[in-house]
Parts: structure tokens; sequence; C-alpha cells
């Protein structure tokens, strides 16, 4: 028998309590488990936030969502496989669903799975520590609205705090004196706050083609896009074109390597994230760069510095709320027993070879097929019920075909799902005309 804490109630966070919470139903619990969430409620990411910076409590804000989000992958490849759209939905909607669906659509499974009572919100993991003599974790938590510390004993940890909130912010030389805006992605809110602008973007993967698009969208004037390694290469609208990588700034002139320039009102960053964990000591300490296989942790969840120990959701995402299900089940297995973890040695002979795999990935079609084998090899190891994960692999090659078709139209095609079979129907009105988000507008048949 064991306590567990779980650290982050974003959607890898809430799959992990509604994985417990099928095994109590089986008659397989474990004494308690606990949920620290330090924003005051559930969802993550997804859960939209306007403020930037710092909280009201003066921690850095969690959130790096924007106004007018929409799915930048189907739906169908994210299906809960125990909790399909068609069951919370009532019936089919379109593949590209915007935030506030998606949100509805997360929470929908925790409320039915009636997980929320685990949860304590406005509560941060402050730090985390463990007694190799007891073999027990020390967690300090505090809440946040009357700074209250406590801190408890656990058998195992779990962290799910996220990796895409502490932003990797660069410095080009004339930064200091730009006469604009100087913002990275994380602090991106509202496009049409540069309406009639001309926007520099820095970076050339989702955020810096999602941020482009949404700017002209809302009415910048132009997007200049500078990649650093090597460009994005879609077919974009007018308006908005790919530069090398940014020398300098001088006053309001943008300067490339190529010996280029442009004048340009502000510069947005979109320059990725870093994995931050301020509340974990070093040797437990999760240290990774942005990929698909992060190095020391087995099948992707268990820490090879302490295997008791568990992550979720540190990869780069093709797959998300499925990986994340795959991802949880596992973990749970491991906590309860149900799967042995075999010797330090072998563990590392498994994660070499996945690694040793991923120094052969050449491009998105083999990252594609490299996260289908990995969350198959964990859906092979749970009661994870069954889908049709070859038709989600086909699904995300797809995808990559219509962007590079039409980047501001692969959002208006529709996806089979690989759960219940549903076609999805056609949206209404095509995603680049379509200036309002709302659930309302977007569920209007
Ligand atoms: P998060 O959603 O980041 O949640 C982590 C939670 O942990 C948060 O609630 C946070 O408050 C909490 N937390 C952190 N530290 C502590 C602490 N010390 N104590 C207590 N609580 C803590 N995925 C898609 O599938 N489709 C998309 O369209 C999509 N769009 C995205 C757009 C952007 C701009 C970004 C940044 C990501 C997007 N993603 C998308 C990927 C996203 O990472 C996942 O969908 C998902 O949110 C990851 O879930 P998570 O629970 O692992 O992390
Ligand atoms: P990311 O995928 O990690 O990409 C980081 C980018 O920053 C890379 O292109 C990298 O270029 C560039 N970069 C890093 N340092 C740089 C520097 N010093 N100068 C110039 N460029 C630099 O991060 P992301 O694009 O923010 O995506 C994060 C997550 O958010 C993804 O999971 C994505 O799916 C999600 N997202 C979704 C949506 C949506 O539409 N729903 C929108 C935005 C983001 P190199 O190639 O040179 O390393
Ligand atoms: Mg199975």
């Amino acid at each position: 028998m064991s306590r567990v804490a779980i650290i982050g109630a974003g959607p890898s966070g809430l799959a992990q309590l509604h994985a417990f919470e099928q095994a109590r139903l089986d008659g397989a619990a474990v004494d308690e488990v606990v949920c620290f969430e330090k924003q005051s409620d559930w969802g993550g990411l997804w859960n939209y936030t306007w403020r930037t910076g710092l909280d009201e409590y003066g921690d850095p804000v969690h959130g790096s969502m924007y106004r007018y989000l929409w799915s930048n992958g189907p739906k169908e490849c994210l299906e809960f496989a125990d909790y399909t759209f068609d069951e919370h939905f009532g019936g089919p909607i379109p593949s590209f669903p915007p935030r506030e669906v998606l949100y509805d659509y997360i929470t929908g499974r925790a409320k039915k799975s009636n997980i929320r009572s685990r949860i304590r919100f406005d509560t941060a993991v402050r730090w985390v520590d463990f007694d190799e003599a007891t073999e027990t974790f020390t967690v300090t938590s505090q809440t946040r609205p009357d700074a209250v510390t406590r801190t408890e004993t656990f058998d195992w940890v779990i962290v799910a705090s996220g990796h895409f909130s502490t932003p990797n912010v660069p410095e080009y030389p004339g930064f200091s004196t730009f006469p604009g805006r100087v913002l990275h992605s994380h602090d991106f809110r509202d496009a049409s706050e540069f309406a009639g602008r001309d926007l520099l973007v820095l970076g050339s993967s989702y955020s810096a083609e999602d941020i482009a698009l949404q700017a002209l969208k809302y009415g910048a004037s132009s997007v200049t896009i500078s990649y650093r390694t090597r460009p994005m290469g879609f077919d974009w609208p007018a308006g908005i074109r790919e530069v090398p990588a940014l020398d300098r700034v001088q006053d309001r002139t943008a300067h490339f390597v190529d010996g280029t320039a442009c004048a340009v009102d502000a510069i947005i960053m979109c320059t990725g994230y870093r994995h931050h964990f301020p509340f974990l000591r070093d040797e437990l300490r999760l240290r990774t760069p942005n990929v698909l296989y992060p190095a020391g942790l087995y099948k992707g969840v268990v820490s090879t510095a302490n295997p008791r120990l568990l992550y979720l959701a540190m990869q780069d995402q093709y797959y998300t709320f499925t990986m994340f299900d795959a991802q949880a089940f596992f973990a749970r297995d491991v906590v309860l027993g149900r799967i042995a973890l075999p010797p330090a040695a072998e563990m590392e002979a498994d994660i070499a070879g996945w690694l040793d795999r991923q120094n052969t990935l050449t491009g998105p079609m083999d990252d594609i097929a490299f996260q289908t084998d990995y969350v198959a090899d964990l859906c092979g190891r749970t009661d994870y019920p069954a889908f049709d994960l070859d038709l989600v692999r086909e699904h995300f090659v797809a995808w990559e075909h219509h962007k590079d078709e039409s980047i501001t139209g692969y959002r208006d095609r529709s996806f089979r799902s690989p759960c219940t079979g549903t076609v999805a129907p056609l949206h209404h009105t095509p995603w680049w005309n379509e200036l309002d988000d709302s659930q309302a507008r977007f569920l209007r048949p």
C-alpha cells in the first residue's frame, strides 16, 4: 500500500487521476492519491489566462495559450479511447476544435470519473526530496492565498507539471534599444494587438507557424518569419514570408544573415521552452531538450535516477492526450505492482534502443512512426482500451500532407475516429474566415 503525489492537474495529471480511479473501481486502490495544482482550476495550458509575467501571488504564469487558439492536429489523433468525442458531445463534431471545445472535452472526462476531490487547488509544490533510509519522498507544498507551507511523506511522486511554460529567451544585438515590443510566444495572448503592424517572428516550429498565421488573420500588415536552422517552407499566404536567421536589430530595422533587412514594429520570439523543475533537487531533476525520447526515462516515464519518481508528457508531442493516457496507465500499473520494473541495466538497455532509433530519425514521417511505436509499446502493457492506432498514424501522415497543400486550409479537413469510426463533419466556416472561436459558434450545425 502506498501514498502517491501527482504534481499538476493539466491533461497529463488528470489522465493519471483517471487511471487510478479506473483501477479503484476494479478494487485495486492505493492508500491515497493527492494531486497538487498551483492554479485555482484544472486543465493546465488549456485553462486559458489573460495574465502574463507573474500571477497574483508572484509565481510565473503557467499559461502559454492565446486567444483564438485552435487545435493544430486533428482531434481524432488525441481522442480518449475510454471517453470518445461522440460520448462527450452527443454526436459528431468537426476535426479541428478551438481551445474552449477541447477544454470542455478534457474536463468532461475528469468530471465523469469524479476525481476533482483528489486535487488540492491553489497549492504549489515547492520542494521534493528523497530519504534513502526510509525510501520515501518528502513533498513540501504551499497554499498560495495564505502562503501556508506543509511537508508530507509519499512513496511515489509523479511529475505532470508540463514543459511548455518556461520560455527559452535568446537575445540578439539591438534588442535593448528596439523601439517596439519584444516578447516571447509564452506571453502572446491576442493577435489583434498587431493589426496594421509589421511583425518579426523568430523560430520555425509550431508556435512560429501558428502565431504568424494568427497575426495575419487578425490584421497584421506583414509577418516576416526568421529561421535559425531551416525554413518551414509552407506555401504562405500573401503577407507572410520566411527569411534566414536574424543577425541584429538596429533601431526598427531587422538585419538578417543573408544581408537583407526590413523594418518591423514588434518582435515575437517563438523560440521554444525549457524543461524546468525548480521543485526538484539536482539528482532527481530531468534534464533534456524538447525531443521525442528524453534520456533517463524508462518507457519514457520512470526516472532511472529514482524509479519511484515518474514523469508524464515530457516528450515533444505529436501524440498528446492519447499518449498521456498510455503513460498514465503504465505509471499506475508500476505503482500498483502490476508491472515489475526490470533491473537497472535492463532499463538502460531499453532506453538505449529508443535513443539509437531516435538518432536515425530524418523528419516528420519518421517522427510519427517513432512516437506511434512508443505509444503502441505502452498500450500493449496495460488494459488501456484498444483503438485503431494504425489509423491515427495514417491521420498524422495525411495531416502533414494537408499542411503542405494549404497551410491556411489544413484545418478544414475531416478525419475518422479511431475509437468509434465516426467521420467528422466539415466545419460550417473555413478556418481562415472564422474569427469567432467560441464553443457555441463551433458547435452550431
Ligand atoms: P500542462 O498543460 O502544462 O499542465 C501542467 C499543470 O501543472 C498546470 O496546470 C500547472 O499549473 C501545474 N503545475 C506546474 N508546476 C506546478 C507546481 N510546482 N505545483 C503544482 N502544480 C504545478 N496539444 C494538443 O494536443 N493540441 C494543441 O492544439 C496544442 N496546442 C498547444 C499550444 C501551445 C501554445 C502550447 C504551449 C502547447 C500546445 N499543446 C497542444 C501541447 C500541450 O503541451 C498539451 O496539450 C498538454 O497541455 C500537456 O499537458 P500537461 O498536463 O503535461 O502539461
Ligand atoms: P518548439 O517546437 O520547441 O520549437 C522551438 C523553435 O525555436 C525551433 O524552431 C527552434 O529552431 C527555435 N529556436 C530556438 N532557439 C532559437 C534562437 N536562439 N534563435 C532562433 N530560433 C530559435 O516550440 P514551439 O514552437 O513553441 O512549440 C511548443 C508546443 O506548442 C508544441 O507542442 C506545439 O504543438 C504547441 N503549439 C500548438 C499550437 C496550436 O496551434 N494549437 C500553436 C503553438 C504551439 P531550430 O530548429 O533552429 O532549433
Ligand atoms: Mg492493452
